[in-house]
């Protein structure tokens, strides 16, 4: 979450320097906005885990995929590069930062269901993901939609504050420069 934040802020300040674009709060907002996208399907995976018995709700989690296409719309849209480069950017830090769960997220896919996380530089296979999973999916009645929110929830770390306070730091200097 924090991190998230962090990610979106540097994004849309960087994007917005190297653009030439000055302090616009929408645009901010939906830069913030893109860096919290692939989390939107935290939505289905709440309506629909107990049909289904879902325990992970990685549906459009893919960097092949999601970055590329969604910028690909953005520039359709836009005709521009600016939101397509803080799509890009967006969601490709969040999915970055995602992959040093010990779930890890399907970097190839859809030309492989493999997950991997990242430990330090190295990248593995997520080897313990079958297990969290067994173990999510035993317990998954148990949790209300709540519990399911509550546990996904990072604590603060020192690291991930002073990330924060670091992006905010480059975000007010870029607002008054
Ligand atoms: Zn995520």
């Amino acid at each position: 979450m924090f991190v998230d934040l962090a990610i979106g802020m540097v994004v849309y300040t960087a994007t917005s320097y190297c653009t030439g674009h000055s302090f616009n709060l929408l645009f901010f907002i939906i830069g913030l906005k893109f860096a919290f996208f692939p989390d939107l399907d935290f939505v289905p995976f709440i309506l629909l885990r107990r049909r289904y018995n879902l325990a992970s709700h990685h549906f459009i989690h893919f960097p092949l995929v999601l970055p590329t296409l969604g910028a690909a719309f953005w520039f359709f849209v836009t005709g521009g590069w600016y939101f397509p480069a803080m799509f890009f950017f967006g969601t490709m830090g969040h999915l970055i930062h995602d992959s040093f769960s010990h779930g890890g997220i399907r970097w190839l896919w859809p030309f492989s269901n493999e997950h991997y996380t990242f430990a330090g530089w190295r990248v593995a296979k997520a080897v313990r993901r079958k297990e969290i999973i067994e173990r999510l999916t035993a317990s998954a009645s148990h949790r209300s939609a709540i519990d399911e929110f509550l546990m996904r929830w990072e604590h603060p770390t020192a690291g991930s504050i002073a990330f924060l306070l670091t992006a905010l730091a480059f975000l007010i200097i870029f607002i008054s420069s």
